[in-house]
């Protein structure tokens, strides 16, 4: 039985996440032509080199006109300009998506490019590494992680199913979220996390009192996760910040108040507070586990693969 369900995908922007889905749509089966596009030369030379698409355009319209679904996989701050430029040349019936880590500040950059003839639904893969780039990709990125599908008002109902069974087809599970609920989710999970780790690498890295090779010889799982997450693409994580301000900066207010009321824990020797508190967070860990989020293996069982998730 065929699981083909697009008869041309087009991707644009050809890195982590791009060179992931051409090849977890390859090993389902789920197109008949997967088509890419970078405005990096380079980038489409590699791509080229690898076999990652049927075809890796030179223009982004010759890209795009043909394609049945067309998923941004650029930087969020680029997602408007690049909708601006192929909409001309998008299909009657199309369907744009992306899968850009903030989606209200998206939503906001892309729906007036497209034309009326197109449905629009973004979405979210909640996978990825630290890696970027066209050689970066691997088929098993999404299996058993979440995909959340965030439809615009008056989203097609067809049209949402369709590009929900792709996630599938992918190896991924679908929630269906708005877009101000999914802003908020992340600044929780995903971002503000990213934000610490980046400053406490920055921390680590000013203590001049800790040398460097002390820093790398002695890095303890703690720290090293947080280097591994802090090496994180810096154009996109630039942009997440800057496009999902407010709920980051709600969640930075109250992880603030919370690291004060530790530091006065432990400041005043009040050990139940602190046990308290970290038998909660605990539990918190247990249950990631337990829904399969992630591996009770020594150094979370990450090997070099899966990685930072935004
Ligand atoms: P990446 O590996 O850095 O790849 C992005 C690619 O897009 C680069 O080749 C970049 O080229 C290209 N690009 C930038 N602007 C472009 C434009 N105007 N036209 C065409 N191509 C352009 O990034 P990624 O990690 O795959 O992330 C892509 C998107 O997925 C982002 O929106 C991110 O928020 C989202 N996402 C990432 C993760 C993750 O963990 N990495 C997880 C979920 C979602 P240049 O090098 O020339 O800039």
């Amino acid at each position: 039985m065929s699981t083909q369900i697009y008869d041309r995908i087009t991707l644009i922007g050809l890195g982590l996440i791009a060179s992931s889905m051409a090849l977890a749509i390859k090993r389902a089966g789920l197109a008949g032509r997967v088509v890419g596009y970078d405005r990096d030369a380079d980038v489409c030379e590699t791509a080229r080199e690898i076999g990652l698409c049927d075809e890796i355009s030179d223009s982004l319209h010759s890209a795009v006109q043909e394609a049945d679904l067309v998923v941004l996989c650029v930087p969020v701050g680029a997602m408007g300009e690049v909708a601006a430029a192929m909409a001309p040349a998008l299909k009657a019936g199309a369907t744009v998506s992306d899968v850009g880590s903030v989606k209200q500040a998206v939503i906001d950059a892309v729906t007036p490019h497209i034309p009326e003839n197109v449905h629009f639904i973004p979405a979210h893969p909640i996978a990825g590494t630290e890696h970027s780039g066209p050689a970066a990709g691997f088929a098993e990125l999404f299996d058993n992680r979440w995909s959340l599908i965030v439809p615009t008002e008056g989203s097609d109902e067809t049209a949402v199913a369709q590009l929900q069974h792709l996630w599938e087809g992918m190896g991924a599970n679908v929630s269906v979220m708005d877009a101000g609920h999914h802003d908020l989710v992340l600044a929780v999970t995903s971002h503000t996390p990213h934000l610490i780790a980046y400053t406490m690498v920055g921390v680590a890295d000013d203590l001049r009192r800790v040398t460097d090779s002390e820093v790398i010889k002695y890095s303890a799982a703690g720290f090293r996760d947080f280097t591994r997450i802090a090496a994180s693409d810096p154009t996109m994580w630039r942009d997440v910040f800057l496009s999902n301000k407010e709920a980051t900066l709600e969640i930075l207010g109250r992880f603030t108040e919370e690291l004060f009321a530790l530091q006065r824990a432990i400041r005043t020797g009040d050990g139940d507070t602190l046990h308290d508190y970290f038998t909660r967070t605990r539990a918190i860990r247990r249950g990631i586990i337990d829904a399969g989020q992630d591996t009770d293996a020594p150094d979370f069982g990450r090997g070099s693969k899966v990685g930072s998730k935004a």
